[in-house]
């Protein structure tokens, strides 16, 4: 199931390449994982995918302590400071990050296991106050220039997530101004190459607005159970 699901969606990710004329080598798939079991990820990994996604910082350290494969872990969740150290070793990249506070502490983090540490910057661009992630563009080029001169922290993109609605103009919407403010950023001479954005129902979307890293779950795993 879940290798033939893969093979859908592969399909379908090079299909939309093809008709708006991108390289799918450009864009990383990560199966989002959590909720789902050990075994899950190894079907997935053994179907030929590396990269995997996690939003609860305790369960990427346990999965990531207990498969031996050499995959690419990323954070994605709500990070809070005091679970940076549960992430820290494992996370390849923290999608999720949205305060200088938070920042701060993955860099003191890092620091002290001798990594550089490659973030993402979570953004608003919904508008939802149920959401997470930053929305002022001074907070945001505060956070962009502390990771300039930080040793230890890796600055490489900005993450989003659409809206909750049916509207596909309004997922677009938010995706576009997710690409408008790293092309904005890198005007300003910084060097952003992500752009995270795109789940299940929303990454055709996201590929023709310029995503490089899709967050997939339910079209890989199927639905999640949350009890
Ligand atoms: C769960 C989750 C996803 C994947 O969602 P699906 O709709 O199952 O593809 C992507 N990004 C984040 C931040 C998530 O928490």
């Amino acid at each position: 199931m879940i290798r033939k699901n893969i093979q859908i969606l592969r399909e379908s990710i090079e299909n939309k390449c093809k008709e708006i004329g991108r390289d799918p080598a450009e864009i990383t798939l990560i199966a989002v994982s959590k909720f789902k079991p050990v075994e899950d990820i190894l079907e997935a990994f053994n179907a030929g995918l590396t990269n995997f996604g996690e939003n609860k910082a305790q369960e990427l350290r346990d999965k990531a302590e207990k498969i031996i494969e050499n995959l690419t872990w990323h954070f994605i969740g709500h990070l809070q400071t005091n679970k940076v150290k549960y992430v820290i070793k494992a996370a390849e990249f923290i999608h999720s990050v949205d305060s200088l506070k938070l920042a701060k502490e993955i860099e003191k983090k890092a620091a002290t296991i001798g990594k550089v540490q490659k973030i993402l910057l979570e953004i608003n661009t919904s508008g939802e106050e149920t959401k997470f992630g930053l929305r002022d563009k001074n907070e945001i080029y505060e956070i962009a220039e502390y990771c300039e001169k930080s040793e230890n922290l890796d600055l490489r993109g900005l993450m989003t997530m659409a809206p909750f609605t049916d509207n596909r103009e309004t997922i677009r919407e938010s995706f576009l101004t997710l690409r408008k403010l790293k092309d904005e950023i890198n005007g300003d001479g910084f060097k952003l190459e992500h752009l995270s954005m795109g789940m299940t129902n929303d990454y055709l979307i996201a590929i023709e607005e310029g995503a490089t890293m899709l967050r997939i779950g339910t079209a890989i795993f199927g639905a999640r159970n949350y009890t």
